[in-house]
């Protein structure tokens, strides 16, 4: 169905998925009785759902199931959060940097590693499972004139999500920026057509490290010159490490399944 060698479907995860299957946690949604105490007693018949105002699909978070985050997007069936970025491998040097950044920022604010270090090309976007298969064929047909190409970190910077409830340390792109900002508009073009919102206008390029909830930019903002310096310092130490990235494939993360899309 795809180019040979051009993209392949790295994984697919999560057990017995059927099609529909929702990505996620999975929610058993036991019958209760009416705590109406003027009833105590009697246990009402279910209300028909073409009656009721809650949908089958409804579902309700709790942050506490995901360390505190809030979903931006409704969890519903035959929906696939989903993404595309370009994957980065943590080495010593990034590890011994989050260390230190831990021992910087003030205590009460509580910083967590993040778990998958990649640097984002889409915003998430949701996809309906019907969309998945043209979606990923679109984006091959739009990236397989892209060479491989380098890009190269720079120093960390404070970034706070578009609903504010998250702010995250990241360390920006300073080369490569021109290569990124082309394949950006080509994954836009994919994603107008599944009338998907595009990436940011004036896209930052970065790899978040690490996060904390709520907006925490001022507090982090005023930590970054002493951040900076320990970088700086831990790529002079730390020389052997990567501290850019030859790429050579893009990753798309779409719901439980993983597709590579390869440079020529
Ligand atoms: P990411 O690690 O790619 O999820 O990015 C962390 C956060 O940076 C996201 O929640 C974005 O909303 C936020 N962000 C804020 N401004 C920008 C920007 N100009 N370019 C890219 N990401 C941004």
């Amino acid at each position: 169905m795809f180019g040979k060698g051009s993209l392949s479907l790295l994984e697919e995860y999560g057990g017995d998925s059927s099609d529909e299957e929702v990505p996620g946690p999975r929610v058993s949604v036991k019958r209760t009785y009416d705590s109406d105490s003027s009833y105590p007693s009697k246990r009402r018949l279910p209300v028909p759902s073409q009656f009721s105002n809650k949908n089958e699909n409804d579902y309700v978070d709790d942050p506490l199931l995901h360390e505190g985050r809030v979903r931006s997007f409704a969890h519903e069936r035959g929906n696939w959060p989903s993404y595309i970025c370009i994957p980065f491998e943590a080495h010593m040097g990034l590890q011994n940097f989050l260390l230190a950044i831990k021992k910087i920022v003030p205590e009460y604010i509580e910083l967590k590693q993040c778990n998958d270090f990649h640097i984002s090309l889409t915003k998430t976007v949701i996809l309906r499972y019907i969309w998945i298969t043209p979606f990923v064929q679109s984006v091959q047909e739009y990236i397989k004139c892209f060479n491989k190409f380098m890009i190269v970190f720079g120093n960390a910077k404070v970034y706070c999500n578009e609903e504010k409830t998250r702010t995250f340390i990241g360390i920006e792109i300073k080369s490569g920026y021109d290569s990124l900002l082309k394949i950006v508009e080509n994954l836009n073009h994919s994603l107008s057509e599944y009338k998907l919102p595009p990436f940011y206008e004036d896209p930052s390029f970065h790899m978040s490290i690490a996060w904390c909830l709520g907006d925490r930019q001022s507090e982090l903002n005023d930590c970054l010159p002493e951040i900076n310096s320990i970088l700086e310092t831990l790529k002079e130490i730390h020389n052997d490490d990567n501290w850019y990235i030859f790429v050579e494939y893009l990753l798309g993360k779409i719901g439980n399944k993983q597709f590579q899309f390869h440079l020529r």
